[in-house]
């Protein structure tokens, strides 16, 4: 992935909006000079000769901007500088590119943190017709576009919390809820999207519950 990325051409872009979901995670609107796939990524660096950082298009194709979803990383290169940008600032980034395009449905998707954000933009995209939605968070705030899912989603719009309790909130992990699955589809696509231990912990339970590997296709944020 890292020398996929490395070759690819940045280009300059505005930003148009930027902000701030909950503490250390931002939303950013950039100006969109690409057409692209809901769940595609692009690179994105603060300069031209930087090490661009991947990151999910969390906007929908009609969309007239393309925007991304990030956590701040306080000692990470890229995020503590992205995280002050103001409108008219400019960034650089890729053409959009990546497979991780969840065309396969029925499916269930599963997300932790940020890694929602090619979700929201295949919800905006009107590409969710038969799914189910697993999203994982530490807190409530966490569950970012949480309104647009449920309206969208509505009970296929699962919210698993592992430290508040809430209305429409599963308390505890959605590995555990998993594990205690009876009735999980073997013949289903599952779509993963975050850290590698979350994609890990997923990809051993479904195959235990006897999904085939080739069911199981994750979007990893390394
Ligand atoms: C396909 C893909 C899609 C992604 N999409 C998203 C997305 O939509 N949203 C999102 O939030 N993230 C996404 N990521 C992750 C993103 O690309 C960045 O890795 C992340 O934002 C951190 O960037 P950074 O430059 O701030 O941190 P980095 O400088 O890359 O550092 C990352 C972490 O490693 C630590 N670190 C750095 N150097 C060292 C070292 N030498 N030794 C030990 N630790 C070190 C830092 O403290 C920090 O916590 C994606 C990743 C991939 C591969």
């Amino acid at each position: 992935m890292m020398n996929q990325h490395k070759r690819k051409a940045l280009n300059a872009v505005k930003v148009i909006s930027n902000q701030l979901l909950t503490e250390g995670v931002h939303y950013i609107q950039l100006e969109k000079l690409h057409e692209f796939q809901a769940g595609q990524v692009i690179a994105l660096a603060m300069h031209p000769n930087d090490e661009p950082r991947l990151y999910s298009i969390a906007s929908g194709t009609q969309r007239p901007y393309l925007s991304i979803l990030f956590d701040v990383k306080p000692d990470g290169e890229l995020t503590p500088p992205l995280s002050k940008v103001q409108i008219n600032d400019t960034v650089y980034i890729s053409e959009p590119f990546g497979k991780f395009l969840c065309k396969e449905q029925p499916a269930t998707w599963i997300a932790t943190g940020t890694g929602i954000a090619p979700f929201i933009s295949l919800v905006e995209s009107g590409l969710a017709q038969n799914i189910q939605l697993l999203h994982g968070a530490r807190t409530i705030d966490k569950f970012y576009f949480q309104d647009v899912f449920q309206k969208e989603l509505g009970t296929n719009y699962l919210r698993f919390c592992t430290t508040q309790s809430g209305q429409h909130i599963i308390e505890g992990r959605l590995t555990t809820y998993l594990k205690n699955s009876t009735n999980l589809s073997t013949n289903n696509k599952y779509y993963l999207c975050g850290g590698p231990q979350m994609v890990i912990d997923v990809r051993e339970i479904l195959i235990s519950k006897g999904v085939s590997y080739d069911n199981i296709i994750a979007e990893i944020y390394f």
